[in-house]
């Protein structure tokens, strides 16, 4: 055989039950500087992992553009085939809007290359609460720039995707000397090696998440 997939333990989605996954999606943080940033990120990990029941190394591979979200239903494509998400009532446990509002996230750091922008408007976010109005209602529409970022990107030290959309992108800014002092490294595609250990960074994650869950019930 030419092509050997080797499958991680750590690659398959632990099978938490749903009442389990919900109990942690209530207690995630969605504002103030970085908390809401990371909750956002953790609340989307989460959704594909654990509801999509993605593997952490199809998660490492995704990009935004592979997110669609419209009408109350998420639609993630995967080498394959996809997977279809559909709207909770409650917002703290709305599957589709947790990736809407992860892919918001992102995509502000696309429009605002600068650390500081991104960090006051997710700071000042309103709080998320079982009845915030549902953006999985709405089209998720995402830039080119964004559609091209890797979904889950390695996140510096400042808790910001390390991405080069922006670099290429026409809205670049000029240089001044406020900007945070982050390297935005170019990153051309993730080889096999560095999607590798980005899934188990993002196993890392949300098996610590789960597990302080499980402690707190
Ligand atoms: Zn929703």
């Amino acid at each position: 055989m030419a092509h050997t997939h080797i499958r991680h333990s750590q690659d398959a989605a632990e099978p938490f039950s749903r009442s389990r996954v919900d109990a942690v999606l209530r207690t995630l943080p969605s504002h103030g500087w970085q908390a809401g940033w990371i909750g956002r990120r953790d609340r989307a990990l989460l959704v594909l992992s654990q509801i999509a029941g993605l593997t952490y190394h199809q998660i490492a591979e995704l990009k935004a553009g592979d997110v669609a979200i419209s009408a109350g239903v998420a639609t993630i494509r995967v080498p394959g085939g996809s997977a279809t998400l559909q709207q909770s009532e409650d917002d703290l446990i709305c599957a589709p809007c947790a990736l809407a509002r992860w892919l918001h996230a992102l995509e502000l750091t696309v429009i605002y290359p600068d650390n500081c922008v991104v960090a006051s408007v997710i700071g000042r976010a309103m709080p998320l609460t079982a009845n915030s109005p549902h953006l999985c209602q709405g089209n998720s529409e995402i830039s080119e720039s964004t559609a091209q970022m890797s979904l889950m990107p390695t996140i510096d030290q400042w808790g910001v995707p390390v991405v080069t959309s922006v670099l290429a992108g026409p809205a670049r800014p000029r240089e001044t000397p406020n900007r945070l002092p982050v390297q935005r490294v170019g990153v051309i595609l993730p080889d096999a090696a560095a999607v590798d250990f980005r899934a188990g960074g993002l196993a890392g994650i949300a098996e610590e998440l789960l597990a302080a869950g499980s402690a707190a019930s």
